[in-house]
């Protein structure tokens, strides 16, 4: 695609950079196919491509953007399945998230989607508020009959009951069983932490009995995604650099006692992490460290197959359901190793019909984009109906909360399975939806 930038304006590292993005789109169209948007509305302004032009026209003419501009990047999950359809590689994330950038710097929103906003970025990262936010909404269930829109949808995201904080989220350093074999890292979210512990906690049992020794670096929260998401991006990279201090001072450069990895068990907060070394490319003080960061970071599945997983204790055999959340599959292009992990465990694993198109979730899309995101709620339930399975598997909490109170089939976290399949406790999700199955040595045929 030709671009316009003046030299004044290609000073500016972020404008150089989306030119460079911008430059690589030979408008071929190819990912109109595969967006889901696209897919639902018709509309070319709601399609990659269209968005392409839309911001290409905003940032050359350096003016705030417009409404229709803002409606139509408004509508993109960021889900990044045109790029992985791109085949000229395109890199839309990093232009979508200069765009934001510049939409939330130019352009007014309404009062009440500013507050939205505002109150999101505010709630949802900070535990203690969030889940005091969440019990206010459970007192509101009665009145969700009578609200609309954006409202409802925050109502009916709600969930019925929240567990009680864990102990495995303070930080702390958990010992390994047995041997010490590595030390990781890990995130323990921030949303995630609130609405479901049982993922964290499964997690850092499949950890330790793989004799891997976890910390919960103190200083490290939630990973910036929500605000990055949408466009503000000073408070995204102050979340960044905290928690990049909080590891660097864990590995043996930073003067700590070293890591083998940072382990990510939400594939939305994967996908940020691993992308902080973009983020400081710039940043003289951040950018060898955020290098180091990205480069340790994990997702949980890529991590364990590295080391290698014990084989399963208990015989499962269960129809799984394995969505791909678009931050595995697109974001950090994980599309075989979850799936891997559970067939070795036991599990009958099945695809999910369009299986690339989102499931409406995407952060907090589902609260500003109700309409489309029930939509592809719908449609991703049945497509997942029709693999008839006993339970669904996803590795993202964002996905679990989207489709869980809808499905027929429980919805639990990859890690879950594996655990419960190594020796860990029944998923509690599946507690009373399955039978639970008797602990012994079985024989699985590898993938
Ligand atoms: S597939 Fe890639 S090159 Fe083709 S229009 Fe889409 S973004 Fe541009
Ligand atoms: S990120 Fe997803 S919704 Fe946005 S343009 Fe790409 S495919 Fe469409």
């Amino acid at each position: 695609m030709q671009t316009n930038f003046t030299d004044e304006q290609l000073q500016d590292p972020d404008l150089r950079e989306s030119n460079k993005i911008l430059r690589t789109c030979v408008h071929c169209g190819f990912c109109t196919a595969t967006c889901p948007t696209f897919v639902l509305l018709g509309d070319e302004l709601d399609s990659p491509r269209g968005r392409i032009y839309l911001i290409k026209d905003m940032l050359e003419n350096g003016k705030p953007a417009t409404a229709r501009v803002v409606k139509h990047l408004d509508r993109c999950l960021s889900c990044m399945s045109c790029m992985t359809t791109c085949p000229s590689g395109v890199h839309y994330a990093h232009l979508v998230d200069h765009a934001r950038g510049y939409i939330e710097a130019t352009y007014t929103r309404p009062w009440h989607d500013r507050a939205l906003r505002w109150l999101l970025c505010e709630l949802i990262p900070r535990p203690t508020l969030f889940r005091w936010s969440l019990r206010s909404a459970q007192l509101a269930q009665p009145l969700k009959g009578l609200m609309r829109g954006r409202m409802r949808a925050m109502l009916e995201l709600a969930p019925k009951s929240l567990p009680k904080p864990s102990p495995v989220d303070r930080p702390q350093v958990i010992p390994a069983e047995g041997p010490r074999r590595a030390r990781v890292a890990i995130l323990t979210g921030c949303a995630q932490r609130v609405l479901d512990t049982n993922i964290n906690e499964a997690t850092v049992r499949l950890l330790t009995r793989h004799g891997v020794e976890v910390v919960v670096a103190d200083g490290m929260g939630c990973c910036g995604s929500l605000p990055h998401h949408l466009g503000k991006l000073e408070d995204s990279h102050a979340k960044a650099a905290a928690n990049i201090e909080a590891w660097w001072k864990e590995t043996e450069a930073g003067g700590g006692p070293g890591l083998d990895a940072i382990v990510i068990n939400a594939s939305g907060c994967g996908t940020t992490v691993k992308d902080y070394a973009f983020v400081f490319r710039e940043d003289a003080k951040l950018k060898d460290k955020a290098e180091a960061i990205s480069a340790l970071t994990r997702d949980v599945t890529e991590y364990l197959l590295e080391i290698g997983v014990m084989p399963p204790t208990r015989r499962t055999g269960h129809t799984v359901a394995y969505h791909s959340a678009c931050s595995m599959q697109h974001g950090q292009q994980l599309k075989t190793q979850p799936q891997r992990l559970l067939t070795e465990a036991g599990f009958k694993v099945k695809g999910v019909p369009e299986g690339h198109l989102c499931c409406g979730s995407a952060g907090v899309y589902n609260v500003l984009q109700p309409k489309i995101a029930n939509q592809l709620r719908t449609r991703k339930l049945a497509n997942i109906a029709k693999t008839q399975p006993a339970i669904i598997a996803t590795g993202n909490v964002g996905c679990m909360t989207q489709l869980g109170p809808h499905s027929e089939a429980p919805v639990v976290h990859t890690v879950e399975l594996i655990d419960w399949a190594t020796g860990g406790p029944l998923p509690k999700g599946l507690a009373g939806r399955i039978e639970e199955t008797a602990a012994e040595p079985v024989q699985v045929a590898a993938s």
